[in-house]
């Protein structure tokens, strides 16, 4: 049944006219009650759908924020970002769901949406705010073909597809504040969490999981938790006009199939690298590495091909490569 909503929607919405009774049936394989049963629910949901006798249906306009599993499963154009799709309406994290998936054999590109996560996760433990009806969450699986090593790329992959997408979408400026973070005019809308999963005989990657959440239709700061107030921000609040989280998340997956695709050719990010240094944040300005070890300041002077960022040391004593893995960076005035 989902499927052949999602079908339906995807015929229609790609036709933009007029599709008979009859050819949705024959393209689908369906019965003429099955896709009666289908156009009236999808009207009672919000869209808006003419039939006309001996014309068909037509879809005149979509509500404007669905978000669902057959809206956005009409919406992919992708070879296999997505196309296995899981949709929560409510769901603890869906890091864990997709790697639950990812253990029982579902493919490269199984992803996991849900409209809240009660239990949204950052890096190191940390959590990310999920409300529902607002936001973007959601997690691919990718099984790559590489060493464990090269795992933490895979952030800063997701990190590219998601300001590219969010770019085209809103038309804002989305930064990258290395490794995982996106922002817009200095405030966080993105965070991503990559977890690994190795092969019982620890020395291959088994699958990946990318988590992404997005802060989409918050309308004002006073949604976000007090500690986060300053730092937080959402595309609603710096473009001024709300976004369908179907659309965005469709350029999102394309993007990232896009991107992720390109890194799978060299296994590092030199085909990457200028156009995630053009979206770098505090390039060439000081820097604070927040490292486990021992904080420091420097020069951040962009990333090397493998993802790291360089790092000229203030105290003069060299140039340091910092990896992805436990570190947090921050401009000397504030969050970026
Ligand atoms: P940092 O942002 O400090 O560099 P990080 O990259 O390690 O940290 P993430 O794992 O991306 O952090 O995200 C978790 C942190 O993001 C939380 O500790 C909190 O400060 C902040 N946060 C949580 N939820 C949201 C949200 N919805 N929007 C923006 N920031 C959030």
């Amino acid at each position: 049944m989902k499927t052949d909503r999602a079908d339906i929607l995807t015929c229609l919405r790609n036709s933009g006219d007029y599709v008979s009774g009859q050819q949705l049936c024959d393209r689908l394989g369906v019965s003429r009650t099955a896709v009666w049963k289908v156009i009236n629910q999808l009207k009672e949901e919000g869209y808006r759908i003419e039939s006309v006798s001996r014309k068909g249906y037509r879809l005149v306009e979509s509500p404007a924020d669905v978000y669902s599993q057959s809206e956005i499963a009409s919406r992919l154009h992708t070879k296999w970002a997505g196309r296995n799709l899981h949709f929560f309406e409510s769901t603890g994290s869906t890091n864990p769901d997709a790697k639950r998936f990812a253990e029982e054999g579902e493919p490269h590109g199984t992803t996991v949406v849900a409209d809240r996560q009660t239990a949204g996760r950052g890096r190191r433990g940390r959590s990310w705010e999920s409300p529902a009806g607002k936001s973007v969450y959601f997690t691919i699986v990718v099984r790559p073909h590489f060493s464990p090593d090269k795992a933490s790329m895979i952030t800063l992959v997701m990190a590219l597809a998601v300001a590219e997408a969010i770019s085209e979408v809103t038309g804002l400026e989305a930064g990258i504040k290395w490794p995982n973070d996106i922002v817009v005019n200095g405030k966080k809308v993105v965070g991503i969490l990559t977890e690994l999963s190795m092969t019982p005989e620890m020395n291959e990657t088994q699958f990946l999981v990318a988590g992404v959440g997005v802060n989409v239709n918050q309308d004002s700061a006073e949604e976000f938790p007090e500690e986060i107030r300053n730092t937080a921000t959402s595309l609603k609040m710096e473009a001024g006009c709300s976004f369908a989280r179907a659309v965005l998340l469709e350029r999102i997956l394309a993007w990232f199939e896009e991107v992720y695709d390109a890194f799978e050719q060299t296994l590092d990010l030199s085909g990457l690298k200028e156009r995630y240094e053009n979206r770098l944040v505090g390039r060439d300005a000081v820097v604070r590495v927040l490292d486990p070890a021992g904080e420091y300041n420097g020069i951040s002077r962009g990333i090397n091909e493998t993802g790291e960022l360089i790092v000229e040391k203030e105290d003069g004593s060299g140039t340091v490569l910092v990896y992805a893995g436990e570190v947090s960076v921050r401009g000397l005035y504030g969050y970026t």
